[in-house]
């Protein structure tokens, strides 16, 4: 069966120290805490994969935000998925919409990133949404279906199983609006759907799908009481070692 995930994404804040610091204060409070099947991901800066990797414990699974869509070479500042998977990193983040709005993420790109984070072991958290004049246009279904059908619907059912999709409406993230519990439960019903008739049921049953977009301690329950949802991707509450873990035991 699927699994229940909440993935934290730092996005670009701390300093190393500062990082550590967050890090183990969420480690701490992770190793005293009864779970209930969930499993913590902390996707971090590239900075601070090594050091966070080192200092946590195996209840905890680390995330790069991004890799290069390239395997090696004259690609000045990028990250392969080869660098990341030497961190002890587990997972990666591909798709944010704050990359597809400032860094030209394009699905054609995420295509070889996605090849490239499989080839190496890490567990894509694959990201997609809808802006607010899609939702209000009522595009928001074709808009999602579209995303993952051209990021990811290449891949064979195999592989396509190792991915771990995270649906965070744009109109969501950062803005202290959260999609309404039966607005995440539409879209996510919609999802396990769609992978339904390009994949069959076992695929679609077994594929983790989560929400993004302002979950906080006090509106997680509600959000993740939703047969779809199979938990989160954490901006803003995930800097936060005691709202993290709010979320963490919303479950
Ligand atoms: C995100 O950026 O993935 C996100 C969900 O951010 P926030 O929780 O701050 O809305």
């Amino acid at each position: 069966m699927r699994k229940k995930i909440v993935a934290g994404n730092w996005k670009m804040n701390n300093t190393l120290e500062e990082g550590i610091v967050l890090a183990g204060q969420i480690n701490d409070l992770v190793e005293k805490t009864e779970l209930n099947g969930v499993d913590v991901v902390i996707g971090t800066p590239f900075i601070h994969l090594t050091e966070v990797n080192k200092l946590v414990g195996d209840k905890i699974g680390v995330a790069a935000q991004n890799c290069a869509d390239e395997v090696s070479g004259a690609y000045t500042g990028e990250v392969s998925a080869a660098m990341i998977k030497s961190t002890g990193s587990k997972y990666v983040i591909l798709g944010h919409s704050e990359r597809r709005e400032y860094y030209g993420e394009t699905s054609e790109k995420l295509v070889k990133k996605v090849a490239l984070s499989l080839q190496n072991g890490l567990t894509p958290i694959f990201c997609f949404g809808e802006v607010l004049e899609e939702r209000q246009s009522e595009k928001h279904f074709d808009v999602v279906k579209s995303q993952i059908a051209e990021g990811l619907f290449h891949l064979s059912p195999e592989d396509f199983g190792k991915i771990v999709l995270a649906y965070e409406p744009v109109w969501a993230i950062g803005t202290g609006v959260t999609a309404s519990s039966a607005q995440a439960q539409e879209m996510h019903a919609f999802i396990r759907k769609t992978l339904v008739a390009k994949y069959g049921q076992e695929v679609a049953d077994n594929t983790s799908i989560l929400y993004g977009g302002s979950c906080k301690p006090s509106n997680a329950k509600e959000l993740f009481e939703n047969a779809d949802v199979d938990g989160g991707l954490i901006g803003g509450a995930s800097l936060n070692a005691e709202d993290f873990m709010g979320i963490i035991t919303a479950f």
